[in-house]
């Protein structure tokens, strides 16, 4: 069996793996790089060779492993393409925007191959996917297993947690089991639950090692991190602040405004009005329409109607005033240029008054990294077409990830203790950590960083 990494750095960027077993070609996830543009931000096609791939499987519907789909199936035109039933929902739904952001790049970057796929090729793409449930093994019968007898390829979804719909892949070939984690969290969230992985009988690990340079705080617990996000909205709206969120439109937006739910609920805060992007609404009613049907938290509360957010769209957030006592849960998490963030954030920035407050992961290089990082007073050059401005406003760190930590990543490796472990989808510290870490406490078990672009034997 062969593994190649598709990505171009090791790093997390447009995550993509293609694997060989039993005469077939598969891959795993195809990505687009949050911040890259143009060609840098696909996938590297060409290690996929001439041969056609027999099937494309996706993990989950964030960008970074979905957003050059159409342009994969367009490239590989007999691929069959599955994930799971809400995966092709939300994912739908993200591409298309994806759409409508890269024909907004085309003009503004100069990018003549933007967009570099349409609304029409991605109705075309979504006409062919099939959903497939969890737990529920089926077999890729490809042309070689048929005429020589082989048994095909068994791929089977298990829960990932994360986001909903993520799905980590087992896939059975040659009597050996090979499983990718894709984007994973043991751990449950406020509305996502944990996942629900194999213990045992696996040969051949791929897992994500995004936390991999971050440790858990000493003492951390998810539940005493939403009284402090509690105590902090309190006194940020006592000191006549708003407060601004930016957060990824699926997943890290649903949890906050579960979490908004339950402080009012619990009447540790009082009802106050909360703004979503538009985009953000649509993933919002997938997890309210499939809230009984999937296994998660608090599955009889409806986010749209109970929690109630107003919507800001591409229109609407210029003329948004930041109004004290309000929560703006806005999209991009990583304050990408243009977006409703990024906007927003430029509002605020050199006012004492308000506050940003960062709950999820964002890439150090992106805006919002770069803010994290800033100190008051520093120069921040949020959108490089626009001036740079000084920080005034207040920011506040919390961690509510929706990526396991290390420790959970490393104490699951430890109880599979698979023959191989491939580490993918983090930077290169976070990656020679997991390596060092494993290498030292799993000393059976040989543990791979993937060159990009260099197919290996699994
Ligand atoms: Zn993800
Ligand atoms: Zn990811």
């Amino acid at each position: 069996m062969k593994f190649t990494n598709l990505t171009r750095r090791t790093e997390i960027g447009a995550n993509s793996y293609l694997i060989e077993a039993a005469g077939q070609r598969l891959i795993l996830d195809s990505g687009m790089h949050p911040k890259e543009e143009g060609e840098e931000a696909l996938p590297n096609f060409r290690a996929i060779g001439e041969r056609p791939v027999d099937a494309i499987i996706l993990s989950h519907a964030h960008l970074d492993h979905a957003g050059t789909l159409p342009l994969m199936m367009q490239r590989q035109p007999d691929a069959r393409i599955f994930m799971t039933e809400a995966t092709a929902e939300i994912a739908s739904a993200l591409l298309h925007n994806s759409v409508n952001v890269m024909t907004r790049q085309r003009e503004e970057l100069g990018l003549v191959m933007y967009p570099l796929f349409t609304h029409r090729q991605t109705d075309r793409a979504t006409d062919q996917w099939r959903s497939c449930p969890l737990r529920q093994p089926f077999t890729l019968e490809g042309e070689r297993a048929r005429r020589e007898g082989e048994e095909g390829v068994t791929v089977e979804f298990v829960d990932a947690g994360h986001v909903l719909g993520a799905a980590g892949v087992i896939l059975r070939a040659e009597g050996r089991t090979i499983f990718y984690s894709g984007d994973v969290n043991f751990d449950d969230q406020t509305i996502t639950a944990g996942a629900v992985f194999p213990e045992e009988g696996i040969d051949v690990l791929i897992i994500e090692t995004t936390r991999g340079d971050s440790p858990l705080p000493e003492g951390f617990t998810r539940a005493a991190e939403e009284r402090r996000l509690a105590e902090a909205i309190d006194r940020a709206f006592r000191a006549g602040g708003c407060i601004l969120m930016p957060v990824f439109a699926l997943g890290k937006t649903q949890e906050v405004l579960g979490m908004i739910h339950k402080f009012r609920k619990e009447k540790v805060l009082d009802e106050f009005p909360v703004y979503i992007g538009g985009l953000s609404v649509k993933i919002t009613e997938i997890y309210d329409r499939r809230a009984m049907t999937i296994r998660r938290l608090l599955p009889r509360l409806q986010l749209l109607e109970e929690v109630a957010p107003f919507v800001l769209n591409g229109q609407s957030i210029h003329e948004a005033p930041a109004r004290p006592g309000r929560i703006y849960a806005l999209s991009s998490g990583m304050m990408t240029p243009k977006t409703l963030s990024n906007i927003f954030a430029r509002r605020v920035i050199e006012s004492p008054q308000h506050y940003i407050f960062f709950v999820g992961y964002a890439d150090p290089q992106s805006p919002a990294g770069l803010l994290r990082s800033a100190k008051p007073g520093d120069l921040v050059t949020l959108d490089p077409d626009e001036p740079p401005q000084r920080l005034a406003c207040h920011i506040e760190q919390f961690q509510f990830s929706a990526h396991a930590s290390r420790e959970s990543i490393v104490s699951y490796v430890k109880k599979l203790a698979p023959k191989k472990v491939v580490l993918v989808h983090g930077d290169v510290p976070a990656v020679e950590w997991t390596r060092a870490q494993l290498a030292a406490e799993l000393p059976g078990s040989e543990v791979i960083v993937p060159t990009p672009g260099v197919e290996l034997e699994i």
